[in-house]
């Protein structure tokens, strides 16, 4: 139970540049589907470990799908 590894940061996904939104919301990478850019829907992020994440369903199967940004492109 250490709370310092798991530490999750939430950001506001909705707080970025509108075409940049679009761009996390349409190039994506579902692990179920097996498929880049099927689209995802409500998308939430957060800050872990020095990375951010974008989570959001996605369009094709309804599974989550995660975007994960490095620190170059934050
Ligand atoms: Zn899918």
């Amino acid at each position: 139970m250490s709370e310092s590894e798991d530490n999750r940061i939430e950001r506001d996904f909705f707080a970025r540049d509108p075409e940049e939104q679009q761009a996390f919301l349409t190039q994506t990478w579902c692990d179920h589907c097996q498929a880049a850019d099927l689209g995802m829907t409500d998308p939430i992020e957060y800050e872990l470990k020095k990375t951010v994440f974008i989570e959001g369903r996605c369009c094709g199967c309804g599974e989550p799908v995660v975007t994960e940004l490095t620190d170059e492109n934050f």
